[in-house]
């Protein structure tokens, strides 16, 4: 039996291009599996850990008592901490230092904290284009704090009965 090769090829694409068309118009009507980012963002788990924070109370006081337990704890050596007491005598940090190059985001220094002073907020947009601008200081810290602190506080909360 002879067979027209032509016609065979032009079977095989004509049945692939309608078996494709019909894939293509069954997930059109489908909700998107992907995301316009940055325009659109996913969910975050209440116990995302993104850029460091360090927080305040209400009152604008530093959380932060330099008990250093989060520098000690720290797998990677991250967090460098310098610390003096106050005239009315507390304790605080004269510096507060984060290299974020070394920081592995493990969570040990927010777990650690006894005040929940320094945490990993929700954050995950502080991408720079210099190794310099990821050696955080005690103002940016702060000032992370200070521009989170409603889903910082609102996360503690909603984790709490696991804690
Ligand atoms: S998240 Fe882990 S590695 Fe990063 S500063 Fe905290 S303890 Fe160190
Ligand atoms: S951030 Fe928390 S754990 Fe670290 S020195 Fe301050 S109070 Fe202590």
């Amino acid at each position: 039996m002879e067979i027209d090769v032509r016609r065979a090829v032009g079977y095989f694409l004509l049945t692939d291009f309608i078996r494709g068309f019909g894939l293509g118009f069954k997930y059109f009507f489908r909700a998107k599996a992907t995301l316009n980012y940055p325009h659109e963002k996913g969910p975050l788990s209440p116990r995302f850990r993104g850029e460091h924070a360090l927080r305040r109370y209400s009152n604008g006081e530093e959380r932060c008592i330099a008990c250093k337990l989060c520098e000690a704890i720290c797998p990677a050596q991250a967090i460098t901490i310098d610390a003096e007491p106050r005239e009315d005598g507390s304790r605080r940090t004269t510096r507060y230092d984060i290299d974020m190059t070394k920081c592995i985001y493990c969570g040990f220094c927010q777990e650690a904290c006894p005040v929940d002073a320094i945490v990993e907020g929700p954050n995950f947009e502080f991408a720079t284009e210099t190794r310099e601008e990821l050696f955080y200081d005690k103002e940016r810290l702060l000032a992370n704090g200070d521009r989170w602190e409603a889903e910082i506080a609102r996360n503690i909360e909603i984790d709490a009965p696991y804690r």
